[in-house]
């Protein structure tokens, strides 16, 4: 893995080329936004995001970074989160930070402001871009408020306002609710901007990216990724699937840049790869199905529920819809049956290739070379591991299983996550003294090393490749005066492809409860909906929509409790109640 910031790999300049770095021509286009015609390419992203890290220098030089957030033996600098959706802006903001030198945190723009909070009051960023509006600067504004009622004292940071409807960009200046415009960000003259050089020690220490996971248990943790982990992954990424072809991919992009498949596979592979993306802000089928048959795409990043489109949709059948073109699609961050990676193939002729990964291993840990003829005689497998992983099955003991067993995947590689921010015993759950991610789900290898995933140890459930905690679920609705007791699980939906979250919840009201236990109430009693409704509603407001109830509530009379006072999850599942759908 060469030594250097993440920039300096990606757009090498004479002196810091690199061996393992494919030549991309300057006029290459790397994002596209179709519905503009707005293109960047790859001569244009480079001078554009060393136009911002020069402003971003000029304006944090004084700035200290934070220490180690939590994890000794790693350092960051100056923080800057992003909080906007996947735009042509995205790239620049991201890359033109990290060559300033600043520890970028990612965050999802759906988020409420109490989410929000959590993760400005862990990071205490000295810079945030956002987009101007209710959605963008007005939550940020008020998970200060948040904060502050909290009586937490976090120093407020910088704000600026991207526009993402126009390119190139201009950059306000918030002081928070007054948004003066402010051009120094991007008027710097970019090729006066040197990136600070980077030792390979520098490298391993300096987080480049944090990342919000739920991790095995429990609240929002954010994930610490090095300047190695994102060079690594790049050329793993390539080296793992040689049948993507240097400077000829044209993909879509719509795999949220925040997440860690969307950023590794997407915004950070582009421009390795000289791939050309055709940017999909907001996720539509028709859309998707509609760039493919006309930009003659390549390779698909899907998820598992796109995979269930793809072998359900009608649309597939109409003249125009043409996916000759993709051989491939890569797909991962969730389950997907096996009968549905056929139907995928049989309908279109794309072979969709399992591939699995975690935040907390920087992202993908396995996968399968994209062939039909190596995939189909392993259906149902994620993958074998890439280059430079090591997987191993491990009993509780930490004792490697034999082929064919069931354990717990562990991961190791020098360019997984260095920690979790502020959470030394969560980080000490995660990473072991060897160096291996418990990845907190079950499954084993076979004889040759395909990895099959066969369940999950975490208590995380999984919408659409979103993580939700069941633990952050429970407090929420746990915290009504209403509800006795509460436990959140999910349920699959075969139609969506997708898990929906889902609890069961017990009223406290005497009278319902009784009701309960005589199994003399039906999902229609006005009570049963009023207090539906209640948790519903709580959920919605302190929560982004991939956590809501889309699963329904079951209320019953209790929820398994273990003799410590722990709801037993895995039992949750057989509790009789009734089903109360909420959407
Ligand atoms: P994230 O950090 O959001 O990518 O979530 C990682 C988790 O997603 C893993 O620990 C798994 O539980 C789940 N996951 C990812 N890929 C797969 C896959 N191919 N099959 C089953 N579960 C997966």
């Amino acid at each position: 893995i060469p030594p250097g910031n993440i920039h300096s790999f990606l757009f090498p300049t004479t002196t810091s080329i690199s061996p393992s770095r494919p030549r991309v021509p300057e006029d290459k286009p790397i994002f596209d936004l179709p519905s503009t015609g707005e293109v960047l390419t790859y001569g244009r992203l480079r001078s554009d995001t060393l136009s911002l890290a020069a402003g971003l220098h000029a304006l944090l030089k004084n700035a200290p970074g934070h220490g180690d957030l939590g994890v000794s033996g790693t350092s960051t600098g100056p923080i800057v989160l992003l909080h906007f959706p996947n735009s042509l802006h995205y790239p620049v903001v991201l890359l033109g930070s990290l060559a300033a030198g600043c520890t970028v945190t990612l965050t999802n723009p759906i988020l409420t402001p109490t989410e929000i909070a959590h993760i400005v009051g862990q990071t205490e960023p000295e810079v945030v871009f956002t987009q101007p509006g209710p959605q963008g600067q007005g939550v940020i504004e008020a998970a200060y408020e948040v904060l502050a009622k909290e009586g937490k004292r976090v120093q407020r940071a910088n704000v600026f306002t991207v526009d993402i409807a126009a390119y190139p960009f201009t950059v306000s200046r918030g002081n928070m609710s007054n948004g003066s415009s402010w051009t120094g960000l991007m008027t710097h003259q970019n090729e006066a901007f040197v990136v600070t050089r980077m030792t390979s020690d520098e490298a391993r220490s300096r987080t480049a990216i944090i990342l919000w996971s739920s991790g095995t248990t429990g609240k929002s943790k954010g994930v610490l990724l090095s300047h190695r982990a994102l060079v690594a992954h790049p050329i793993v990424l390539l080296a793992g699937n040689p049948s993507f072809k240097v400077n000829g991919e044209i993909w879509v992009g719509f795999a949220p840049f925040f997440h860690i498949f969307g950023l590794m596979n997407v915004c950070l592979f582009a421009p390795y790869l000289g791939a050309h993306v055709l940017l999909l802000p907001k996720f539509d089928f028709l859309t998707f199905l509609r760039l493919i048959s006309t930009h003659r795409v390549t390779n698909l990043h899907i998820v598992p529920p796109i995979a269930v489109a793809l072998a359900k949709s009608p649309l597939i059948n109409e003249p125009w819809c043409d996916l000759s073109s993709a051989k491939t699609a890569t797909c991962g961050g969730a389950p997907c049956g096996v009968e549905i990676i056929e139907e995928v193939r049989r309908r279109t002729g794309v072979v969709v290739t399992m591939g699995y990964g975690l935040s907390e291993t920087g992202s993908v840990t396995s996968t399968p070379l994209a062939h039909w003829d190596l995939v189909e005689p392993h259906l149902g497998a994620s993958g074998q591991p890439v280059p430079g992983m090591e997987i191993k099955i491990a009993d509780e003991s930490g004792r490697a299983l034999k082929p064919g067993e069931v354990g717990e995947i562990l991961c190791r590689a020098p360019f997984v996550m260095s920690g979790y921010v502020n959470n030394k015993e969560a980080t000490a759950g995660a990473l072991d003294q060897d160096g291996f991610v418990h990845t907190g789900d079950l499954g084993y290898l076979d004889k040759d090393n395909w990895l099959f995933i066969v369940d999950r140890l975490k208590e995380v459930i999984k919408y659409k490749g979103f993580q939700v905690s069941p633990a952050e679920l429970d407090a929420i609705i746990g915290g009504l005066s209403s509800i006795a007791d509460v436990g959140a699980a999910s349920i699959y939906s075969d139609e969506q492809g997708t898990e929906l979250p889902l609890a069961y919840v017990v009223p406290r009201s005497p009278a319902l409860h009784s009701l309960l236990r005589q199994g003399a109430i039906t999902a229609d009693h006005t009570e049963l909906i009023n207090l539906a409704n209640e948790v519903r509603k709580t959920v919605e407001e302190k929560c982004a929509h991939y956590k809501w109830l889309k699963g329904g509530i079951v209320f019953c009379e209790a929820v398994p409790r273990s003799a410590s006072g722990k709801i037993v999850r895995r039992n949750l599942g057989e509790v009789k109640g009734v089903h109360v759908r909420c959407y």
